[in-house]
């Protein structure tokens, strides 16, 4: 069934869009995506269809909305980038007006009961079927003032604190209350794409968050120092990664072992420029990952100033190995705000767990704040031809794939 053919015993989402109102000629692209990635979220639950209506998309329910269904759509829909809110309808056959003023007192009634701050309502009607005889400022007008008389709530049609949404239907009403927050910012895959060297610390996953809320489908490589090191940060990564899968259609974490280029690096290059050695030729090789699945540019968490590697002078020496553009999302974030978003998007926790991040051979005792660029030229010359190393790490590669919504194990 379609919303037009309209079944009245099953739920109906409403889901209003974030960003893309305003993108011109580019809109139905980016509606495009977003349903796209609406249908992928929702895979494994009873959804009839995924449609686009005016500035809004519908998500008819292939079954009646129970609480178990409502609390799975809530926590899949709220994780998808582009949607700005969505609300649970209630579908009212036959379309008569008396029953929608009822419907729409006791929808009111029910969020002051549930405890909703509400001092001021509106009516926001729509004719998705114009030929209904009756036009929307009057339906607003008359819904309207059957909630006053039974409320005793005032209108406020700019900032209501509770907008009632009413759609007219072909043969039936649309009713819905409350909105649950979205992520906002664009769908996954309406930018491009670009690969995050996510360590698994606590800017890399928020610096990855930033720049999916950017509408980039984002491949991650994190670089680990196994044998020297245990395999538990690659398995934090691993869950940051999932942590982070629900907000696009599909991840992938390339595990990339840097240790034989570290350990060259260790043994051959003066201490105090290691680190940013280090950086190099992880950008070097998140590149080589880049060109292989298309990627526009990489992703890193630095912050100005946060560690002696993110002082302006040594992001630039680092910025020297590239030729994408880095992009920098956190770049002038404070830690206390970074913290709060890793706290928002639950990977604070994950980044927080103790773990081996490099053993100490590798890690000098007091890197330089600002390395010289020549400097950097010069040992670089004398590390010698670095390719067999940089091919062998990519060889040894490790690919994950993590879909958005966690495989149900067993039967
Ligand atoms: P984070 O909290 O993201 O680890 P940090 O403040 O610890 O950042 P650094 O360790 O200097 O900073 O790392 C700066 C950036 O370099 C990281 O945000 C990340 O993008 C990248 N990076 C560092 N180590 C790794 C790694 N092992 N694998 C992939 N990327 C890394
Ligand atoms: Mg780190």
């Amino acid at each position: 069934m379609t919303a037009s053919g309209g079944d009245a015993t099953k739920g109906l989402v409403v889901v209003h869009y974030a960003e893309l109102g305003t993108k011109g000629k580019n809109r139905s692209f980016f509606v495009g995506v977003l349903r796209r990635n609406l249908r992928r979220a929702l895979v494994g639950l009873p959804i009839a269809n995924v449609q686009s209506r005016h500035a809004r998309i519908f998500v008819e329910l292939a079954a009646p909305l129970d609480d178990d269904l409502r609390s799975e759509l809530s926590a899949r829909l709220g994780a998808v980038m582009g949607i700005a809110t969505f609300s649970f309808a209630e579908r009212i056959p036959g379309r008569p007006l008396d029953r929608l003023e009822q419907e729409a007192c006791r929808l009111v009634e029910r969020a002051l009961a549930g405890g909703a701050a509400i001092r001021t309502f509106a009516v926001d009607t729509r004719r998705g079927d114009k030929s209904f005889p009756i036009p929307s400022p009057e339906i607003n007008r008359r819904i309207g003032a059957a909630i006053g008389a039974r409320t005793g709530l005032g209108v406020d049609i700019r900032n209501a604190d509770l907008t009632v949404g009413v759609e007219v239907l072909p043969d039936s009403i649309l009713l819905y209350g409350e909105r649950e927050e979205g992520q906002r910012g664009l769908p996954v895959g309406a930018s491009a794409r670009v690969v995050s060297l996510l360590s698994s610390g606590i800017d890399s996953p928020v610096a990855s968050y930033r720049i999916l809320a950017r509408g980039c489908r984002v491949i991650y490589v994190h670089f680990h120092s196994m044998p020297y090191t245990k395999r538990a940060s690659v398995d934090l990564t691993l869950d940051l990664v999932r942590q982070l899968a629900p907000y696009q259609p599909k991840s992938e974490l390339y595990l990339v072992p840097l240790a034989e280029i570290q350990r060259k690096i260790a043994v051959e290059a003066q201490s105090s420029i290691r680190v940013v050695l280090y950086r190099r030729w992880m950008i070097r090789l998140a590149e080589k990952v880049a060109a292989k699945v298309g990627a526009r540019a990489l992703v890193t968490g630095d912050s100005i100033g946060q560690v002696a590697s993110q002082t302006v002078e040594n992001l630039s020496v680092t910025q020297g190995a590239a030729t994408l553009p880095i992009l920098r999302p956190l770049v002038a974030t404070g830690k206390e705000e970074i913290i709060r978003m890793a706290r928002r998007i639950g990977t604070y926790d994950i980044s927080t767990q103790p773990y081996e991040d490099c053993c100490a051979f590798l890690m000098p005792q007091n890197p330089e704040t600002h390395v010289r660029p020549e400097d950097v030229a010069r040992a670089e010359d004398a590390l010698g031809p670095m390719d067999d190393l940089v091919w062998d790490a990519l060889g040894r590669a490790e690919r994950h794939v993590i879909p958005c919504v966690p495989e149900r194990k067993g039967p």
